[in-house]
Parts: structure tokens; C-alpha cells; sequence
């Protein structure tokens, strides 16, 4: 059967890692047409914006969708692209496996007992975009209404970001996480807030949270704190199986569970919702290295994977998932994050999906 699926390459290191990527799936010899489409500071030139608007019509018409990072740059007004199309596609659930490979380089000691997937609601939370900048005068005139309606005051000179989280939105993203422990096997899930604090938007999270949880009698359920989960991550990693989380926790802790397991090469994600799903590795662009055939392939690679499992190609995903374990144990064909000792003897991305290729085909 042939699928036809959006490709984004991204910016900065995208189009390379993106590249491989493509020869790596085709190798599998699943059928798939790649509809091919421009976003990232490279598409400001040629379209006046970094998201043109045929990138998400493609997405909503192939349903399925794989992209490599797009820079975001820091404080210039310009909303994030990942942001935008998580919010227009209703893409409302992320999720990030960190699983250990054989091979990468961990400063645990039994970093094989890691296997966490953090499932991150992606449309609420202080990411909903809902920002008051400093000095303006709505945020002046909203200044004046939170003393008014709370009786609480807030510096004059200040910026505020809204932090909503709905019942919704919560029992979505809960009962994804659990239908997802139920079709993985998967045996715990915990739920991660700072609750003892933010009463009524962490607080409706816990309790929506427990509440679900009740559905799903077979799975464990838990709760945990954040700053207490951070600090239980690095000691007992073990410990945890699927962690539900906010927005912004989420995007914290999926990078803390990605340096569990030996950086941001390493980790996959997804974007899932009700119509579309969109595949790519929590990593960013990291533009110091672009164009330099230097990044590890394995995070778009593994992202891959998760999506030919999606589109029912299972066993091209185990063949390519095989594949990258091989080249990553076998350590002669790998980046510089996967060897000991700053990089000596690393090839660049190209050879290592090369190798991976090699694998898949031989
Ligand atoms: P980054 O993830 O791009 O890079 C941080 C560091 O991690 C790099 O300098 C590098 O040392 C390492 N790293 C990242 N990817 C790697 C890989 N594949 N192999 C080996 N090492 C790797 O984070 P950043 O520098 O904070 O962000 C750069 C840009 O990317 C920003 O504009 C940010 O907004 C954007 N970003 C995009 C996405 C996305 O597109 N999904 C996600 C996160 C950040």
C-alpha cells in the first residue's frame, strides 16, 4: 500500500537530518510518497512567512506528517512554528519515548532500566500563547483588574503569560496516556504538577487526573510533584513507566528523560490528535552545526519508526529500529554524541545512515 506523507525538512540542521531520514525509510521498502513542504526561517524569504499555509492544508489532506527541527529565534515577536502547528492541527498530544540503547552514552549506571514515555499535553498551560507585554496598556488595565477581582497586587513594571488548563483538556491528554499504557502494555502512569502551589490550574490537573484514572483500574496510578519527579528522575529513573504531564513541564522533563538516556540525539517524539499525527525528535535545530554533517540521525530516525507503526508498517519500524540499535551498539559508525570521550573517531550523519541502511538492507 503507498502513503503519501507531509515532509518537512526544517531549518538549521533539519534538512540534513531530514534527508536521511528519508533514505533510511525508503530502505525499509515501505511505498511512500513524500509530499514535500518549506517552514523555518528559511521559508521567510521565498513565502513572507515561516509557516506558509499550504503547509498545514498538506498536513490535514496526508493526516500524517514528519518534520525535522525549525529555529524559533529568542524574543523577536515571531511565534514558534512547533507552537502554532500543534494549536492549528489540534495536535494535543506529545509524546516522547527515552529508551536506553546499548551503546549511547549515559552517565547513569544502569541506564538499561530506563524506559519512560512522557506524554506532555500540548495546547494549554503558559504555551497557550495568552501574553500581556510590559508597559502596554491592556496589561496595565488587566494590572488593575487582578488587584480588583483577587484583592492581589502585581509590580506595575511587569509582563504577565496566562497559564490555563481546563478540565478538557486534562481528561484528553489523561485518557490518552492510559488508552496509550493500554495498547503498549505498559503497567504505571504518573501524573506530574506542582499542585501544592497552583491550586487551580496544576490542582484541577491532579484531580482530573485521579479522577480518570479510576477508568483504568488495571494501571497504576500515581502522582508526583515536579521538582520532586526532577530529582527522582536522575536517582531512580526505574521507577517510572509513562509520566503525564502540562505543557511546560512536559517540555522540561521530556529533555531531562532525553539526557537520562544519552541526549537530545536520542530522543523521538510525536504530535497526536483526533485527524492528524506529526512525527519529529525533540531536539531543535541546533544551528551551530548546520550544514556541517554533524548531528546524530537517531532522534528524526526513532521519530520515524514511531511514525510506521502509526501508518501500520510495523515491521519496517522494527527493521529500522533494529537497525539503529545495531549501528549504535556496534559504535564504529556514530556521531560524536554517542562516543566516550568528546567525539574522537565519530563520523558525521551521513555515514552513520549509511550504516543504518546497510543494516536495513543487508
Ligand atoms: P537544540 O536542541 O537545537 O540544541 C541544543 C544542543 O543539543 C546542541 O547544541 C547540541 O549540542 C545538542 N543536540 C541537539 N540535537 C542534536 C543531535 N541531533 N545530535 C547531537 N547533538 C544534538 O536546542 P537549542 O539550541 O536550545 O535550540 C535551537 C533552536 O531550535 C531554537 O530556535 C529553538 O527554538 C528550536 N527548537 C525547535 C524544536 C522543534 O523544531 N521541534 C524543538 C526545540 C527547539
Amino acid at each position: 500500500m503507498s502513503h503519501k506523507i507531509t515532509l518537512i525538512p526544517g531549518d538549521g540542521t533539519g534538512p540534513e537530518l531530514a534527508d536521511v531520514m528519508k533514505k533510511c525509510v525508503e530502505a525499509t521498502g515501505v511505498d511512500i510518497e513524500w509530499d514535500m513542504q518549506e517552514a523555518g526561517i528559511d521559508a521567510i524569504g521565498k513565502y513572507g512567512t515561516p509557516l506558509p499555509g499550504s503547509v498545514v492544508e498538506s498536513i490535514k489532506k496526508n493526516r500524517v506528517a514528519i518534520k525535522g527541527p525549525v529555529t524559533t529565534p529568542l524574543g523577536s515577536g515571531f511565534r514558534s512554528i512547533n507552537v502554532a502547528l500543534r494549536k492549528e492541527l489540534d495536535l494535543f498530544a506529545c509524546v516522547r519515548p527515552c529508551k536506553y540503547y546499548a551503546g549511547a552514552q549515559s552517565l547513569l549506571k544502569n541506564p538499561e532500566n530506563v524506559n519512560i514515555v512522557v506524554i506532555r499535553e500540548n495546547t494549554e498551560d503558559l504555551y497557550a500563547g495568552i501574553e500581556f507585554e510590559q508597559g502596554n496598556e491592556k496589561t496595565k488595565k488587566l494590572i488593575d483588574e487582578i488587584k480588583t477581582l483577587s484583592g492581589r497586587s502585581v509590580r506595575e513594571d511587569s509582563g504577565i503569560s496566562i497559564k490555563p488548563i481546563s478540565i478538557f483538556g486534562t481528561k484528553r491528554i489523561v485518557k490518552f496516556a492510559f488508552d496509550y499504557a493500554r495498547k503498549n502494555s505498559r503497567k504505571r502512569v504518573t501524573a506530574v504538577t506542582k499542585s501544592n502551589i497552583m491550586k487551580f490550574s496544576d490542582g484541577l490537573f491532579q484531580n482530573t487526573a485521579e479522577e480518570t484514572a479510576k477508568n483504568y483500574p488495571e494501571i497504576e496510578f500515581g502522582h508526583k510533584l515536579v521538582d520532586n519527579m526532577c530529582m527522582q528522575l536522575v536517582q531512580k529513573p526505574e521507577l517510572y513507566d509513562i509520566l503525564v504531564l502540562p505543557n511546560l513541564y512536559g517540555d522540561i522533563i521530556s529533555d531531562l528523560c532525553a539526557g537520562l538516556v544519552g541526549g537530545l540525539g536520542m530522543a523521538p517524539g510525536a504530535n497526536i490528535g483526533e485527524e492528524c499525527a506529526l512525527f519529529e525528535a525533540t531536539h531543535g535545530s541546533a544551528p551551530k552545526y548546520k550544514g556541517m554533517d554533524k548531528v546524530n540521525p537517531t532522534a528524526l530516525l526513532l521519530s520515524a519508526a514511531m511514525m510506521l507503526r502509526h501508518i501500520k508498517e510495523s515491521d519496517a519500524a522494527d527493521r529500522l529500529e533494529r537497525a539503529v540499535s545495531a549501528v549504535i551498539k556496534e559504535g564504529k559508525y556514530v556521531t560524536y554524541d554517542l562516543k566516550p570521550s568528546g567525539g574522537k573517531k565519530a563520523v558525521g550523519t551521513k555515514k552513520m545512515a549509511d550504516a543504518i541502511i546497510k543494516k536495513i538492507t543487508g
